[in-house]
């Protein structure tokens, strides 16, 4: 007779096989198909969150514009298969023809250390016939999870459209009670990118410290938090939206302090000021309701002048996310009365504590729906 020591370990490794398995099955079904695309694997991204290990890998293609059908449709599938053994996963992409990175120099691997609470150590390196060759290695505890992320397409000044899927590899904890979720909070611009200034403030250093204000927030009350930016740099917008996709948060939000246009008259620039927050009713999940939340918790926390919510399909952050996101505009930077307020930091620890109260709100909010 087994033991029930015994027992609960087969039990795990059953589930885990009957969770990679539906990979396996997708990637049979690929290779039979009539032609199996190519392409390449230009960067691969990881992430360290409380609850989650995740390693995705970009593969991309560059077709004509006229090349696919339906191209809002069109979503690059990466041909791979899956094993899984005791506390390894070991996963075999092919069909890759170039690959950039730590992985395009000659004899290159990619090979990260995690903090060992979900995934250990992956490595990442170039078989023969154009494969992949990726090995996690997991604590007993995790649970590993593959699935394909799709980026929104890029349109090219040559008439070339870049088409990327992200393979991901996540691993979580083998049974939590009530997973956290996942909030990614992104600090607008950063680096080179100072977005609106006024005098010696600049927005980008604002907007990064009530993110991580609002972050500390967070995680204290066991919501797992990713930062597209912990500190003064550059990141690319895809980037930003890419994390919330890959992390499938439960919301995107990009912390920001408005501009104005700089060809206005002094005269409306004193009347142009207060809180808004940005959505897009195009998305896949608008977020108007959390949009709505927020501006009214952020505005009435803050005393600011509340504009009315705008709908902007146009910003990259808002259409290339596939979770509920938001622009938060805290306050007017250009606008004396704002500035002020905004640059002391009692007022950006309030903007962080309406922001995390808002987030809460429209979560028990959906979950009553
Ligand atoms: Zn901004």
């Amino acid at each position: 007779m087994l033991s029930l020591v015994k027992i609960v370990p087969l039990v795990s490794l059953i589930l885990m096989i009957l969770i990679v398995m539906p990979s396996v099955v997708r990637a049979a079904a690929a290779e039979s198909g009539p032609v199996a695309s190519t392409y390449t694997v230009p960067e691969i991204k990881t992430f360290s969150l409380k609850q989650k290990d995740v390693v995705a890998i970009a593969v991309e293609e560059c077709l004509p514009a006229d090349a696919v059908a339906n191209p809002l449709e069109y979503k690059l599938e990466p041909v791979f298969n899956a094993d899984m053994m005791k506390n390894r996963l070991e996963v075999t992409l092919m069909n890759v023809t170039a690959t950039g990175g730590e992985l395009g120099t000659a004899g290159g691997k990619f090979i990260e250390a995690f903090n060992a609470n979900y995934l250990k150590r992956v490595s990442i390196e170039k078989a023969a016939e154009n494969r992949l060759k990726i090995t996690a290695d997991f604590p007993a505890t995790a649970k590993p999870q593959i699935t394909t992320v799709k980026r929104k397409r890029v349109s090219r000044p040559d008439n070339t459209t870049v088409y990327r899927t992200y393979l991901v590899l996540n691993f979580s904890p083998g049974s939590p009670a009530e997973p956290a979720k996942t909030i990614v909070l992104d600090a607008g611009h950063g680096g080179k990118d100072t977005g609106a200034t006024n005098n010696y403030l600049y927005e980008k250093n604002l907007n990064l410290d009530i993110a991580l204000l609002t972050r500390d927030i967070l995680l204290a009350r066991g919501y797992d938090v990713y930062m597209t930016r912990t500190d003064d740099r550059f990141i690319n917008l895809l980037d930003r939206a890419d994390a919330a996709n890959i992390l499938n948060a439960a919301v995107f939000i990009s912390i920001h302090n408005n501009s104005m246009p700089e060809d206005m008259p002094d005269s409306a620039r004193k009347l142009y000021r207060g809180t808004t927050v940005l959505y897009n009713s195009a998305a896949p999940q608008p977020a108007k309701d959390l949009a709505t939340i927020m501006c009214d918790k952020l505005a009435g926390t803050l005393g600011t002048h509340q504009y009315p919510l705008q709908n902007r399909p146009g910003l990259v952050v808002l259409n290339s996310t596939w979770v509920p996101a938001v622009i938060a505009e805290v306050a007017m930077l250009p606008h004396a009365q704002d500035a002020k307020m905004i640059s002391q930091r009692i007022y950006r620890r309030e903007a962080a504590a309406a922001i995390a109260a808002a987030t809460e709100t429209y979560f028990r909010v959906c979950a009553a729906l």
